[in-house]
C-alpha cells in the first residue's frame, strides 16, 4: 500500500536536496566567496547539477512515477496525486531534450555570457553577435525538441510560464501598449510636476539597511526563516521551507535602490515562505511560475511600498533614521519615489514605462526565433523600437541591446513574465481589496497581515500544485486581465501628475 509512492517521494526528495544544495553554493558564490574560489565552485555546481538531473530523469524515477500513479491512496489524496502529476509533467519535459544537446547548449551559454560581458564593457556588439546567433539557433532547437503547434516561441514561453501562448501574450501587450504610450506622453508633458531631488543625496548604508530591514519585517518577511546580505545583482533564493534568503545592494547617493530592492525581494521571499510545508522536498515547494512570482515582488514593492498610505506609516520612522527627510514634505517624498521618466535601462525603469521595455524585448525575441530578424541587425531594430515606444534613442549598444544578461545566457521566453507579473499584481491586489476594503487604511497603520494572509491562502500555499492559469482563475475568478493594471496606473499617476 503506497509503497511505490513512498519510494518515489524519497527519490524526489534526493533530487530536490541536490538542487537546494546547488542554491546554497550559488548564493555563497554571489555573497561571501573569495574571487579565486570561482573555478572549483563551477565544478562543484556542475557536479551537483548533473547528479540532480540524473536522479530526477533516471528510468527508475519514471517507473516509480507510473507505478505510484496507479496506487489507490495516491489517486484519492490531493497532495499525493498533485506530487505525482506535477513531477510526471516535469519528467516528460526533461526527457525531451537529448543530454548531449544540453551539454552543447550550456557550453554555448557560458561562452555567450563571457563574450557578452566583454562586449558590453567594450561597447562592441559585433563581437557578441556570433554567440547570440548560436543561442538563438539553440533556442529554436529547444522549441522543436519540446514541441509546439502554433508558434515555436510558445515552447520557450512555456518553460517559464506553463500554458502561456505567444498569441495571447501578444494580445495582452497590444492592449497595454495602446494605453501606456499616451499615458507616458501625457506624463512627460507634465514632467515638471514631480522632482526626484528628495531621493538623491547622501544616505549612509547602515541607516538604509536598518530602515529596509524594519520595513521588510513589518510587511511580513520572516527573518527567523530568512536572511539579508549584499550582492551586485539582488535576488531571492530558497534553500528550504524555513530558509529563504534575499540579497540587496546599496547606493549611498540614491534612496530607492536599496529600499525598493529589499521590498521587491521580500515579496519573492514571502511567496516562498508561504508555500505550504506539505510540498517540502517534493519539487512542488516553489512558486508556480515566473509571472506569479513577479506579481508578488511587484505588489509589495509598488502597490504597497510606493503607495501614499504606506508612507503615512513609514515616513515618520524614516525621518528618525535619516534626519535629512525632516526637511522634505511627505507628499513631495511620495511623488519623488514615483517619478516617471522614459529611460534607456530596463532595471532602472519606473512602473509606468517598465512594460514598454519588456514589449520591445518580447517582439525582438519572436522575430529572432522566427528568423525575420537577423542577429547582426539587432542594434538597429532595438534603437528603432526605443525611439518608437519611449521616444529616446540609446547613444550606444552598451546602453542599448547589450544591457541585459538574458540573451547571452540563452534565456529566451523569460522577459515577458516580468510584465505579465506586473499586470497580475494589480489583478490580485484588486481582488484582495474587494474582499478587504480597508486594506489601504491598514497600511497607514503599519498593518500588512490581512493582505499577506489573503496572498498566503490564494497564491502562496498551493506551491506548484496549481498551474499559473489555474491559480489566476481560482484566486480572481477570471483569466489574466490587463484592465486592473491600467486602472491602477491611470488613477495613481493621473493624481500625481495632475492629468
Ligand atoms: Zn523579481
Amino acid at each position: 500500500m503506497g509503497q511505490h509512492y513512498d519510494s518515489l517521494k524519497l527519490r524526489l526528495a534526493e533530487a530536490q536536496d541536490l538542487r537546494r544544495a546547488s542554491a546554497v553554493l550559488g548564493w555563497d558564490q554571489e555573497t561571501y566567496m573569495p574571487e579565486k574560489g570561482v573555478d572549483e565552485r563551477s565544478e562543484q555546481l556542475s557536479t551537483l547539477g548533473r547528479l540532480a538531473h540524473e536522479t530526477f530523469t533516471s528510468p527508475a524515477t519514471g517507473k516509480l512515477l507510473r507505478e505510484a500513479a496507479k496506487e489507490e491512496d495516491v489517486q484519492k489524496n490531493r497532495v499525493k496525486s498533485a506530487v505525482v502529476r506535477v513531477n510526471q509533467y516535469d519528467y516528460t519535459l526533461s526527457k525531451k531534450i537529448p543530454a548531449d544537446f544540453v551539454a552543447q547548449m550550456s557550453k554555448a551559454q557560458s561562452q555567450g555570457t563571457t563574450a557578452w560581458a566583454r562586449a558590453r564593457k567594450e561597447n562592441n556588439f559585433p563581437a557578441f553577435a556570433p554567440y547570440l546567433k548560436k543561442n538563438v539557433e539553440n533556442a529554436r532547437r529547444v522549441a522543436d525538441y519540446l514541441g509546439w503547434t502554433d508558434h515555436p516561441y510558445d515552447a520557450l514561453l512555456n518553460s517559464y510560464e506553463r500554458g502561456a501562448k505567444t498569441a495571447e501574450v501578444r494580445a495582452v501587450f497590444a492592449g497595454l501598449r495602446e494605453q501606456l504610450v499616451p499615458l507616458v506622453k501625457a506624463i512627460t508633458a507634465n514632467a515638471s510636476r514631480v522632482s526626484d531631488a528628495p531621493v538623491n543625496g547622501k544616505f549612509p548604508k547602515a541607516a538604509q539597511e536598518e530602515f529596509a530591514r524594519l520595513a521588510a519585517k513589518q510587511i511580513g518577511y520572516d527573518f527567523s526563516r530568512g536572511q539579508l546580505s549584499y550582492t551586485n545583482h539582488p535576488f531571492c533564493t530558497t534553500f528550504g521551507h524555513d530558509d529563504v534568503r534575499i540579497t540587496s545592494r546599496a547606493d549611498e547617493t540614491f534612496f530607492n535602490t536599496m529600499f525598493f530592492g529589499v521590498l521587491h525581494e521580500s515579496g519573492h521571499a514571502m511567496y516562498e515562505q508561504g508555500v505550504s510545508k506539505v510540498w517540502a522536498r517534493t519539487g512542488l515547494d516553489d512558486g508556480t511560475s515566473m509571472a506569479v512570482h513577479e506579481s508578488q515582488s511587484r505588489m509589495w514593492e509598488n502597490q504597497v511600498g510606493r503607495s501614499r498610505e504606506f508612507w503615512q506609516w513609514a515616513y515618520p520612522i524614516l525621518q528618525t533614521h535619516m534626519p535629512q527627510f525632516k526637511k522634505v514634505k511627505q507628499e513631495n517624498f511620495y511623488k519623488a519615489i514615483n517619478k516617471v521618466e522614459p529611460s534607456l535601462i530596463r532595471v532602472e525603469a519606473d512602473e509606468v514605462t517598465y512594460s514598454l521595455h519588456i514589449m520591445i524585448r518580447f517582439e525582438m525575441e519572436i522575430a529572432l526565433i522566427e528568423g525575420s530578424l537577423k542577429t547582426k541587425d539587432v542594434p538597429e531594430a532595438w534603437n528603432a523600437k526605443y525611439h518608437e515606444y519611449l521616444g529616446i534613442t540609446p547613444p550606444n549598444d552598451a546602453q542599448g541591446c547589450l544591457q541585459d544578461i538574458h540573451w547571452s545566457s540563452g534565456l529566451m521566453g523569460y522577459f515577458p513574465t516580468y510584465a505579465l507579473g506586473s499586470i497580475l499584481s494589480a489583478q490580485l491586489f484588486e481582488t484582495a481589496e474587494k474582499k478587504h476594503p480597508g486594506l489601504r487604511q491598514e497600511f497607514a497603520q503599519g498593518k500588512f497581515d490581512t493582505l499577506l494572509a489573503w496572498l498566503n491562502k490564494n497564491v502562496h500555499e498551493p506551491g506548484r500544485s496549481l498551474t499559473p492559469g489555474e491559480l489566476i482563475q481560482k484566486a480572481t475568478g477570471r483569466p489574466l486581465d490587463v484592465a486592473p493594471y491600467m486602472a491602477y496606473l491611470t488613477s495613481k499617476y493621473g493624481d500625481i501628475y495632475g492629468l
